[in-house]
């Protein structure tokens, strides 16, 4: 083991250096792991091209699995885990104290919250190793971790946090039930972890959309992963495709596409009588083109928004990527090392490529 851990820090839009820091002294309340893999998603992106402002010079990398090198008594008994376990970090931290921790709302902990997540703490806060996209990660007193089982690849394992999304955005929120048909704006890896969840939930009838060539590929792996119809909305109209099919409109729509003006309208149409629809993909500034707000009246539907994952989300999925029950190994897939990671989120950035799992390996 190095004596030292290796870094990339964001110094600012665009712009990232490597470098060393010490490995932090760990007491009886912490831990510190040694990175497998961190993975990517387009919240990476945006913090990477400065869209997602940053606090100062700042570690990236927020779906991180690894293994306990260093662990305090109390942290073992807190976290339920031991040297050597392999663990995924939830991107919250939680005081287990609070009136929202206690309540189960730990992702508003009155003590940390949105601001204070993994990945987006500056290294100006001690010991700085905040963040995924570095050989080792610090595990503070209120850090939360999920357990690997050893059966699981832990690059795999990354897959966490949009198969996590994936359940809650098309499942926990909108309470999806056996029988229901659902329809999923977005073939990306967070609407083909919705197609898996939704499936395992027992939806009967599971549609997703995308838009154009770039997508068709992804269209093909979500029916790979169990979706019954997919469709190219901007050659198909998919109100009349999913009708043409199952003779009604969805129980659940989830849209997951980013930055999509025509996804929301989409959503109010495919919706069903009585429907939910959840919107967990941000638009930023951008409206909702084709809205027809009287159809949410008319239908009275439910409209949701999701933000983010939480922790039973992410033990769901652990439990059905360690399944092998879905062909998560054949996604297309771009494992790459430290110095690559400049040049990679340039091209993520700009929508230059199309691998649907990418993550950094910081020993690559
Ligand atoms: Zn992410
Ligand atoms: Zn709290």
């Amino acid at each position: 083991m190095s004596e030292k851990a290796k870094a990339l820090i964001l110094q600012g839009p665009n712009h990232l250096t490597l470098e060393e820091f010490p490995l932090p002294e760990i007491s009886d309340d912490d831990a510190l792991i040694q990175v497998y893999a961190c993975g990517l998603c387009g919240t990476d992106h945006e913090q990477f091209s400065g869209a997602l402002p940053i606090g100062g010079p700042t570690i990236p990398g927020h779906e991180t699995v690894g293994r306990i090198i260093k662990i305090g008594d109390a942290a073992k008994e807190r976290f339920k885990v031991d040297l050597n376990d392999i663990v995924a970090v939830e991107v919250f931290q939680s005081c287990r104290n609070c009136i929202n921790c206690n309540s189960g709302d730990y992702r508003h902990c009155v003590n940390h919250g949105l601001f204070d997540m993994y990945g987006f703490i500056p290294i100006n806060k001690p010991p700085s190793l905040w963040g995924g996209y570095s050989t080792h990660l610090y595990i503070s007193k209120d850090a939360m971790l999920i357990k690997i089982p050893d059966s699981l690849d832990p690059r795999l394992a990354t897959l966490f946090n949009p198969l996590g999304a994936g359940i809650r955005w098309a499942v926990e929120v909108p309470n999806t039930k056996a029988g229901d048909v659902v329809s999923i704006l977005g073939p990306g890896i967070r609407g083909i972890s919705g197609v898996v969840a939704a499936k395992n939930s027992g939806a009967e009838f599971v549609m997703v959309t995308g838009f154009g060539p770039r997508d068709k590929g992804r269209l093909e792996f979500a029916k790979q992963f169990g979706a019954d119809l997919v469709v190219d909305t901007q050659i198909q109209d998919p109100v009349k495709e999913l009708k043409s099919k199952t003779g009604r409109l969805s129980d659940v729509v989830v849209d997951v596409t980013a930055k999509s003006t025509a996804a929301f309208g989409q959503a109010v149409n495919l919706c069903s009588e009585g429907g939910t629809v959840v919107i967990a993909g941000t638009k930023g500034a951008y409206g909702a083109e084709n809205l027809s707000i009287d159809s949410i009246i008319y239908k009275e539907i439910k409209i949701l928004g999701a933000l983010g994952v939480d922790i039973n989300s992410y033990s769901k999925a652990i439990e059905i990527l360690n399944s092998n029950q879905f062909p998560f190994k054949e996604l297309s897939r771009l494992e790459i090392g430290l110095d690559e990671a400049q040049n990679l989120l340039s091209e993520l950035s700009c929508g230059r490529q199309d691998a649907l799992h990418c993550l950094i390996n910081p020993f690559k």
